[in-house]
């Protein structure tokens, strides 16, 4: 399994797949992530992370511990882009977060700075 820190934050990272053991305080808490308003089931679930009503930005985490609130994302094209900021515009001109599926020289020279 592959884990790494992510620059944007200390308590984030970017995993092949979920991790046991929580590489930030060291405890097996890491959970699904499930975003929204809880069921009263989820809420005493223990097997789900809560990530509540407001959401990560700029994109939702996959799993998250329930010890220490260390966020988790699944390492794909479409999480490392949002994860970079990265955009680029397809192939009708459109301006798309993430990273483009074939890279042109179009799509990673934008002309204009999206945020
Ligand atoms: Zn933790």
């Amino acid at each position: 399994m592959e884990c790494h820190p992510i620059p944007q934050r200390k308590d984030w990272y970017i995993c092949s797949r979920k991790p046991i053991i929580c590489p930030h305080c060291g405890e097996k808490k890491v959970r699904k992530a499930v975003l929204g308003y809880p069921t009263e089931e989820d809420f005493m679930n223990e097997n789900i992370y809560l990530v509540g009503c407001l959401p990560d930005f700029p994109v939702e985490r996959n799993w998250g511990c329930r010890n220490c609130d260390a966020a988790f994302f699944k390492d794909n094209k479409f999480n490392r882009g949002r994860l970079d900021m990265v955009a680029h515009r397809d192939k009708d001109g459109r301006l798309r977060l993430g990273y483009p599926d074939e890279i042109t020289p179009e799509s990673i020279t934008p002309n204009e700075i999206p945020f």
